[in-house]
């Protein structure tokens, strides 16, 4: 008998991309969303279109699973969750879908659950400086997140932990750092900054121009998502809890990013830097830990990629009829 394993938020990216690999290793998988895949059938063997605020539908999803994997979350690019328009639905959605799938993961006897958190929870006190961002494990606390999002998540890597210390149940936490790459989401305002350069790029004329939020010298690190399925398997089936970092040390500037897609491209563009809402000036991720326990590090580079979303969302934007 294959293990059965649910992924909550098939329907996402991560989420569409994690399935494809349980279904490759074998597993037998189970997919829950709200929605449904937005640029693929899910290659899941049942899905659930369901809200996982409604504890009904957790129960339905987790009834005779193995393996959970926890990655529903109502999230976004920096438009979304920096602004703090979105700051109340934010907790209250993910915190109760967290609420609900700790809990009726243990009542139905659930094997393992992953739980993805984010660099997010990283102090912004740590961030300031772009050079020098400290983002060890360790530096969590004392916290201080620049969003709601980030202090959920915090919440949710502790709901989760505190059920491992006093139900033995068996949790693994991962805080995952931009993650990029084909079948994510590319415009609309969810977006990140790697999709956004690349729509931004196929959609602007050689010699125009491209708006950035902010002066652009703000730095972070971007992982493609086949590394973080690989990082999140290792992690299910390693011997460490977490949390753990899974993200890559690449550390770029986002006006770096930027001259990387135009030269994927093939296209010189201005940037008119505009304000905008960009979160902390610095963010790297931290490596050191994951490499320790699980010898996990990313193989391949920031540029290799980025060359597979440009080329995915390039296609996309010819699709819709706005490439240029
Ligand atoms: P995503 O938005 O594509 O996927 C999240 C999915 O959760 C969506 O499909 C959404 O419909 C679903 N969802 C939201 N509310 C729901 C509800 N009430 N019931 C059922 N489904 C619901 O995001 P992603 O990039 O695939 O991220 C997956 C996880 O990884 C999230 O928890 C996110 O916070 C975390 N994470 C992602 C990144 C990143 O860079 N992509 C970085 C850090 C952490």
């Amino acid at each position: 008998m294959s293990k059965k394993a649910l992924v909550c938020g098939a329907g996402g990216f991560i989420g569409g991309h994690l399935v494809k690999r349980l279904k490759s290793e074998g597993f037998w998988v189970r997919g829950v969303d709200i929605k449904m895949h937005e640029f693929e059938t899910s290659a899941a063997d049942e899905f659930i279109q369901g809200d996982l605020r409604d504890p009904e539908v957790v129960k339905r999803a987790v009834d005779g699973m193995d393996d959970v994997y926890q990655l529903a979350a109502d999230m976004g690019g920096a438009g979304y969750i920096f602004t703090g328009d979105h700051d109340a639905n934010v907790m209250h959605n993910s915190a109760t879908i967290n609420l609900n799938v700790v809990e009726f993961g243990r009542q139905a006897g659930v094997k393992r659950i992953f739980y993805s958190s984010s660099a997010c929870i990283y102090p912004a006190y740590n961030q300031m400086d772009p050079d020098n961002p400290k983002c060890s494990e360790d530096s969590a606390y004392p916290a201080e997140p620049d969003s709601e999002y980030g202090w959920e998540k915090l919440f949710s890597e502790r709901l989760y932990l505190s059920y491992m210390r006093n139900y033995g149940m068996y949790v693994r936490v991962a805080r995952f750092h931009n993650i990029f790459g084909p079948l994510g989401t590319w415009r609309g305002g969810r977006e990140k900054a790697p999709a956004a350069m690349c729509r931004k790029v196929a959609e602007t004329s050689a010699g125009g121009t491209m708006e950035m939020w902010g002066d652009g010298k703000q730095t972070r690190s971007f992982l493609y998502v086949d590394e973080c399925v690989e990082a999140v398997r290792r992690m299910m089936e390693g011997p460490f809890e977490g949390p753990l970092n899974v993200g890559s040390e690449e550390m770029v500037t986002i006006n770096q990013l930027a001259e990387m897609v135009m030269d994927i491209a093939g296209k010189k563009l201005e940037i008119n830097h505009v304000p905008g809402p960009q979160g902390v000036r610095g963010r790297n991720s931290d490596n050191r830990l994951i490499r320790e326990k699980l010898g996990w590090e990313p193989s391949q580079s920031l540029r290799a990629g980025m060359e597979k979303t440009y080329a995915w969302i390039a296609e996309q934007a010819k699709e819709a009829g706005i490439a240029k």
